[in-house]
């Protein structure tokens, strides 16, 4: 084997080391959709650039802990066979829910401003197990300025409520904060301007279980190409948390039939946080 293929293969080798590291520090592409609002959008410029300095990975989240099992959510590297998935790590912050609210402000880093009547942000209890996360707000809450507080967010309290939580203790938020002109799915670029709010205000809480409502929370969240229908009801992993997909309300106040499989998820997520209050509750007091 001559010099030059060995250096092809070490340089093959690095770039692929390289491609792990990135999606560890940045599994859901969150540095590249910045920057590209940044290339493709002059007039987000400034903002988006504060956006960088603020939340970029990893300096944002420079303490990598594991707190679960494997990377379900994790691809496989084919190159190098038996080379594991990078380890999942739990984001770090010392960031308050008010410091995130307090640099959202008035928000006008997306069109999304032109319509809205005020920025709804994610509502609850700042030490929650469990949160929630929806697509954006609708007409209820937008003039309510809460997220979840129309037919589907009445919806969502009596299934917070069945499994035996009440909607005081948790949290709940959405992809986008202001809601798009006739109730439209936010687009690729809206979605991305407002997510890194929902991934500091994360960061801060570190619930125990996210559950995701519907195709958008659960593409934003998650490395995820599939619909919500085909990985709904298994757990998956953001950054050291489960994450439970399930149907969005809505949907739900559309087809009741399919309430039967979200109750079947969500069991599985009080199943898991009883799991762990138990633990807790068996732990020597001097762990
Ligand atoms: N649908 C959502 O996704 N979020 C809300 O806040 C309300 C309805």
């Amino acid at each position: 084997m001559s010099s030059g293929s060995t250096a092809n293969e070490i340089s093959e080798l690095l770039g692929s080391l390289r491609e792990h590291a990135r999606f560890a520090e940045d599994p859901v592409g969150e540095s590249s959709a910045a920057v590209s609002v940044v290339t493709r959008a002059p007039n987000y410029e400034a903002t988006a650039d504060a956006n960088l300095k603020t939340i970029s990975p990893p300096d944002e989240f420079p303490t990598m802990k594991t707190r679960t099992g494997p990377n379900e959510s994790a691809p496989q590297d084919t190159l190098f066979g038996d080379l594991k998935p990078p380890e999942p790590f739990l984001i770090q912050s010392s960031e308050t829910l008010e410091d995130v609210w307090r640099d959202i402000g008035d928000c006008t880093r997306c069109g999304l401003c032109e319509g809205r009547t005020q920025v709804v942000n994610t509502h609850g209890n700042p030490k929650a197990r469990l949160m929630f996360v929806g697509e954006a707000p609708g007409a209820d809450e937008d003039t309510q300025g809460k997220p979840f507080v129309g037919r589907a967010g009445q919806l969502l309290t009596k299934i917070i409520e069945a499994i035996g939580m009440k909607r005081e203790e948790v949290l709940i938020g959405n992809v986008n904060r202001c809601r798009p002109p006739g109730n439209r799915q936010p687009t690729l670029e809206e979605a991305a301007i407002c997510r890194p709010f929902l991934f500091r205000e994360i960061a801060a809480v570190q619930p125990d279980v996210i559950v995701v409502l519907g195709n958008t929370a659960l593409r934003n969240l998650l490395e995820i190409r599939e619909g919500i229908t085909r990985v709904r009801g298994q757990f998956q992993n953001f950054r050291g948390i489960k994450v439970m997909p399930t149907f969005h309300p809505a949907y739900l106040l559309r087809d009741p039939s399919k309430k039967k499989e979200t109750w079947e998820d969500l069991k599985k997520v009080r199943d898991y946080l009883d799991g762990l209050q138990s633990q807790s509750r068996t732990r020597p007091d001097n762990i």
